[in-house]
């Protein structure tokens, strides 16, 4: 929808318009006052004292940032309980947790301001989509330890709009509240809002019956033709939200009315990208695992994050006028690429493919085993009911056609399942797309 008027409503417009030397400026002052505070924590006080830090002064310019070491979810499981903590427990209010995707979980602790500080750069996220306190958010990403709940909700409220707190899962239920309440934009994972379409004409929903505007998607990797289907499904407009618990959660970058990359909110974090295996810098525009330094955190604060997500920074300035560069789609962490008999796939390449078709449908799922010596990908996927009920040799054809992109596009000739509608697992929160039975 872009060219509206509401594309140019900033919440915070001094800080999201701001010229970059400022921010630059700004940046460097946080830094050094976050460096004094990491110092407090056990953890931090052992590794930038190897390091020759002692304050925040011996940080003199931004480039001296790379004097500081890396932190790495492992050094937070490390630091568990409480060695990143860097005030009294009493100031702490409240904890979130990763959910765990790829090991135990990490807890951050947030005192009142980190709080107050998250729910403003949210607000100001769900503001750049366009939000206003007209609009009803239905928050169907799960509440409690997860930041999908409380992140969003109280931003939403922040800002004068409607929350519905429907929490993750029970499709019908979600159908009835969007109903009910008038429900203008949801804030979902991608895949259930895929799961939540399949299920529309079963519980008898009309697309007139709901009032579906928008709708926020995060956590978890998903390609600009997932965003396309779901877009083209309900008719509303889809906006790509990034965020992780160690760096809050939702609100870290955010896509504005433009769609297109996501503007990182460079007046709370600073971030890098870099090499994965060199930890260098690479080259502006180029790919590389984002690297997050959180500028306002009290309870626990963080440097120099390694978050594995894989992105690249599209530097040119954004229509929206927001000077915050802009990142772009996250291609899957550095720690997803799959290594089948020796060739490297991400699966967000199998996802383009198979979204990228018009008889396939929302749901997928990857499979690797051995076979003897070898390994075996198996790719499932959903196709609609018609075209299941139609002949076997449409359907066969079908199969071929997928395996002859996929290996274009992977260099890989995986077996094909179609599979009815609804045959495959769906997950009420992060979808489980391949299961590694190596
Ligand atoms: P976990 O690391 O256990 O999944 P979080 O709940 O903190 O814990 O999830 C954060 C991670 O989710 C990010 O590091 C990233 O891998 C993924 N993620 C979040 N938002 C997006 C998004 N918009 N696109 C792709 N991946 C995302
Ligand atoms: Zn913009």
């Amino acid at each position: 929808m872009s060219g509206t008027v509401q594309e140019r409503v900033y919440l915070h417009k001094q800080i999201e318009t701001m010229d970059l030397r400022e921010l630059k400026d700004m940046q460097l002052k946080k830094l050094k006052a976050v460096v004094d505070r990491a110092l407090r924590t056990e953890w931090y006080a052992g590794v930038l004292g190897k390091a020759g830090i002692r304050s925040g002064d011996d940080i003199r310019s931004l480039d001296d940032l790379r004097k500081i070491p890396f932190t790495a979810k492992n050094d937070l499981r490390d630091a568990f309980p409480s060695g990143l903590l860097s005030v009294d427990r009493d100031e702490i209010v409240r904890i979130h947790a990763s959910s765990g995707t790829t090991g135990i979980p990490t807890v951050i602790y947030h005192t009142q301001g980190d709080l107050d500080n998250w729910t403003a750069l949210t607000a100001r996220s769900l503001t750049a989509t366009g939000c206003t306190k007209k609009d009803v958010l239905q928050n169907m990403m799960s509440y409690g330890l997860f930041t999908g709940g409380l992140g969003v909700h109280y931003a939403a409220e922040s800002i004068g709009m409607m929350v519905v707190p429907a929490g993750s899962g029970n499709t019908q239920r979600q159908f009835k509240l969007m109903k009910d309440f008038q429900t203008t934009t949801v804030h979902a994972t991608p895949s259930y809002m895929l799961h939540l379409h399949s299920k529309m004409e079963d519980f008898g929903i009309r697309r007139e019956d709901l009032k579906l505007a928008r709708a926020l998607v995060g956590a978890e990797p998903h390609s600009e033709d997932i965003r396309k289907k779901i877009e083209h499904l309900y008719g509303i407009d889809v906006y790509n939200s990034y965020g992780l618990s160690e760096m809050n959660g939702p609100g870290v970058a955010f896509e504005c009315t433009e769609k297109q990359d996501m503007h990182l909110w460079e007046d709370a974090y600073i971030m890098e990208i870099i090499n994965p295996e060199t930890l260098e810098p690479v080259k502006e525009g180029e790919t590389g695992e984002l690297v997050l330094t959180t500028l306002d955190r009290v309870g626990t604060p963080i440097l120099r994050y390694r978050t594995r997500d894989l992105t690249s920074v599209n530097p040119r300035p954004c229509p929206c006028g927001r000077t915050h560069r802009r990142i772009r789609r996250i291609i899957g962490r550095s720690d997803d690429m799959l290594i089948i008999n020796g060739v490297n796939v991400f699966p967000s390449q199998i996802e383009e493919v198979i979204m990228g078709m018009n008889e396939t449908g929302t749901n997928y799922q990857i499979v690797i085993e051995k076979n003897g010596a070898l390994d075996r990908m198996i790719v499932k996927t959903e196709v609609s009911r018609e075209l299941f009920s139609d002949n076997q040799r449409d359907l066969e054809r079908l199969k071929q056609c997928i395996q002859d992109n996929l290996a274009v596009s992977i260099s890989i000739k995986p077996k094909v399942e179609l599979h009815q509608p609804g045959v495959l697992p769906v997950s009420e929160g992060k979808a489980v797309r391949v299961i590694d039975n190596r």
